[in-house]
């Protein structure tokens, strides 16, 4: 096939040649081998958030680019505007919002909240150098990939982009990956890697729906419910004994471009000072909003519609409340424009009575509490502290209380559960129920997640109990940077289950804290590679390390879990595992203790020959000996600028239409990568560091010992 140039103004895909991919998506695809790998869509999808790297933001060791290098013929702000419009053209037809945030430039992959980490969006976006021969690449959220790699997205700043609406394309199709969507082999999809199509067809708009649902009604357009008429209109509650101190908060949603959402406030009585209605859409979606204040004798007091494509703060007030007076609140889309449709929030405030934190404010307004009940929201502010530490779960510090967990929104009955809550006394530990999906499939399995929130108060532990409080095997997926992921086979259908969750070591700095527990039954079972295994021992120095080769084909992104077997306690003995390239720069490094699975950050490995040293540390002098068992998989598909660069490969293909690489040693492999257990690797072993003894809890949060840079492409 031809290579045709891209016409904007064509109707048809533009083929960009068949042997071109459009990326190198981390985007994982079907088949037998990468059975573990399903996508998985975002948890919270009304309150998604997304932010752009300012240039210099560490993307593996590189500087993002995403402004400088397209300047030329993008100004900052369309780079901006054409990824935006973008993301409004997937998000209106379906229950998905995208808040603009800024970017507090933090590296790509740091340890992070899954989503809603205020430092920057859930998608990011930046630009580093890579070979010419994609446009960019994107990771899709997946369950075992940790660190906040999951949703972004890189464009290749070596590709020119003959135009605008090229990059807009490139854009459109990353957007879909990281929002869990695979490749379509239809001509006109977006989601096709060999064209470049500007426009969502009936299939990628089914696909998406098929991960979230259509654009769901607000709560007040719910039903035979239907605020958009001053009649109808949604009372904004309004407690007289809270005497205005605390906002008054509600929450809609603009569904379709005609929808127009009515509120209704009297006002305190007895208050004749101004009150301040703000509409805030910036943060919580694109909209652009229109915000109209009419009394209750029709009279229209100000109208004002806001601009732009990073939402809206629109607001008005009312300089001196007329006692008695009944006031209405519009709601509606400013134009008739793609950003029509999205989320807001509505805030009005006695201005001379509200005491509560702006910045208490500020999150509530834009974060995911869309859902909460009028009083609910009130409760944040008149609680604020036990709110946020869901203190009243303290009481579930048993089966026999455990707290019975409702399935979350928008999965099907059972498939998903999640709950916000914390450790907040030494030797605290939460109790919940949760019921398995009415059926399952044969190879169905539980999936229990753990994340501390915050900057790492917190290391847990999960326990899976059956019906009988009988205490279920699990298989540790990941254990590290904050989050704890297990997961068992064997699970009936339709079955109550109880899930522990509790500090690892009580009584050390790590046993307090928030957390996030996600229940799901929707993953498979996920599949590893044993990579190397060994023993080590205290009895003399070389005893204490061994060394393994590995040797990667083609750039992929890894995950790595270190076992080490229960032979000594915690206190006495550490484990190490170290990979290092050629020129014995450490590029991953995790710790396990006696009788733990322990895993690190996922890594991106670009093909060439690497060392693995495995190494104990040790704090007696008493004979100490383990054993290990490093297991790993790639957990994207190969990926990647250099896919189709045969000159960047240090492991060639045996023959044309072979499918094995050819490995040192005269290896012959079909694998994209490969282990050599007991094999010293080509890292120069004087210039390998032998890993201290330290707090194994603290570890975690070591920013220095973490992965340091990585090349990434
Ligand atoms: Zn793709």
């Amino acid at each position: 096939m031809s290579y045709a140039a891209f016409d904007p103004f064509s109707a048809g895909p533009t083929n960009l040649g068949a042997n071109i991919p459009l990326d190198g998506a981390f985007a994982p695809q079907s088949g037998p081998s990468v059975g573990s790998m399903t996508p998985t869509p975002w948890l919270a999808p009304e309150r998604l958030t997304i932010s752009f790297a300012p240039d210099g933001t560490s993307i593996s060791g590189y500087g993002s680019q995403l402004f400088t290098a397209f300047r030329d013929w993008m100004t900052p702000n369309q780079v901006e505007a054409n990824i935006l419009k973008a993301f409004q053209q997937w998000a209106r037809v379906a229950s998905i919002n995208a808040g603009y945030l800024a970017d507090g430039g933090q590296q790509f992959g740091v340890n992070a909240l899954t989503q809603g980490d205020p430092r920057f969006g859930d998608i990011r976006v930046g630009a580093i150098p890579m070979h010419d021969d994609v446009f960019a690449v994107s990771v899709a959220k997946h369950p075992s990939l940790s660190g906040s790699w999951g949703g972004e997205i890189i464009f290749n700043t070596n590709k020119s982009y003959p135009n605008v609406n090229e990059f807009y394309a490139v854009a459109l199709h990353e957007i879909g990956h990281v929002l869990g969507l695979r490749h379509s082999a239809h001509p006109q999809s977006v989601m096709n890697d060999r064209a470049l199509n500007t426009q969502l067809i009936g299939q990628d708009i089914n696909r998406l729906r098929a991960l979230y649902g259509v654009r769901r009604l607000d709560t007040a357009d719910v039903g035979n419910k239907n605020n958009d008429s001053p009649d109808k209109a949604t009372r904004i509650e309004n407690p007289g004994s809270l005497h205005g101190t605390i906002p008054l908060i509600v929450y809609g949603d603009i569904a379709a471009s005609t929808d127009r959402d009515y509120f209704e406030l009297s006002p305190l009585s007895n208050y004749e000072g101004p009150i301040k209605f703000e509409l805030v859409s910036s943060g919580i979606s694109l909209l652009r909003a229109k915000l109209s204040i009419i009394n209750e004798n029709g009279q229209l007091l100000h109208e004002i519609s806001g601009t732009g494509i990073r939402g809206n703060r629109l607001a008005f007030t009312i300089p001196q409340a007329v006692d008695g007076m009944t006031y209405y609140v519009r709601i509606e889309a400013a134009d008739q424009s793609l950003y029509a449709q999205g989320s807001y929030a509505l805030k009005v405030t006695y201005e001379d009575a509200v005491t509560a934190d702006p910045q208490l404010i500020e999150r509530v307004l834009v974060g995911n509490y869309w859902q909460l009940k009028q009083s609910d929201v009130r409760e944040i502010f008149q609680n604020p502290q036990t709110y946020y530490f869901n203190q009243e779960l303290m009481l579930n510090d048993s089966i026999a209380t455990a707290d019975k967990l409702k399935t979350s929104l928008p999965f099907s009955t059972n498939q998903h559960f999640q709950v916000i809550a914390s450790l907040s006394y030494q030797a605290d530990i939460d109790f919940y129920e949760i019921k398995s999906p009415q059926q399952l499939g044969p190879d169905s399995a539980i999936t229990l997640a753990v994340q501390s929130i915050g900057a790492g108060p917190l290391v847990t532990t999960l326990q899976l109990f059956d019906e009988q409080q009988q205490l279920l095997p699990t298989i540790t997926r990941l254990n590290g940077n904050g989050e704890l992921v297990l997961q068992a086979a064997g699970i009936d259908a339709n079955t109550t289950y109880f899930v522990a969750v509790g500090a690892d070591q009580v009584g050390d700095n790590f046993d307090e804290g928030n957390y996030q527990l996600t229940v799901r039954f929707d993953q498979p079972l996920a599949t590893v590679d044993s990579l190397a295994d060994g023993s080590l021992s205290n009895a003399t120095a070389a005893a204490r390390r061994q060394y393994h080769a590995l040797y990667v084909a083609e750039t992929q992104m890894f995950h790595l879990a270190l076992t080490a077997s229960p032979s000594t306690t915690r206190e006495l003995a550490q484990v190490w595992v170290t990979i290092y390239n050629r020129q014995a720069k450490p590029v991953f490094r995790a710790l396990t203790t006696p009788g733990q699975t322990r895993t690190a950050k996922s890594v991106v490995l670009r093909p060439g020959s690497y060392t693995i040293q495995v190494s104990l540390a040790d704090n007696t002098l008493d004979p100490i000996s383990i054993n290990y068992a490093l297991d790993g998989t790639g957990i994207t598909d190969p990926v990647g600028p250099e896919l189709l660069d045969p000159s960047k490969k240090p492991f060639k293909k045996a023959g044309p239409g072979d499918p094995n690489y050819v490995y040192p040693g005269n290896i012959l492999s079909p694998n994209t990568y490969i282990t050599v257990n007991g094999n010293p690797g080509t890292t120069p072993q004087n210039q390998m560091q032998q890993p201290p003894f330290v707090d194994p809890n603290a570890w975690y949060w070591y920013p220095q010992w973490l992965t340091p840079t990585v090349p990434f492409m």
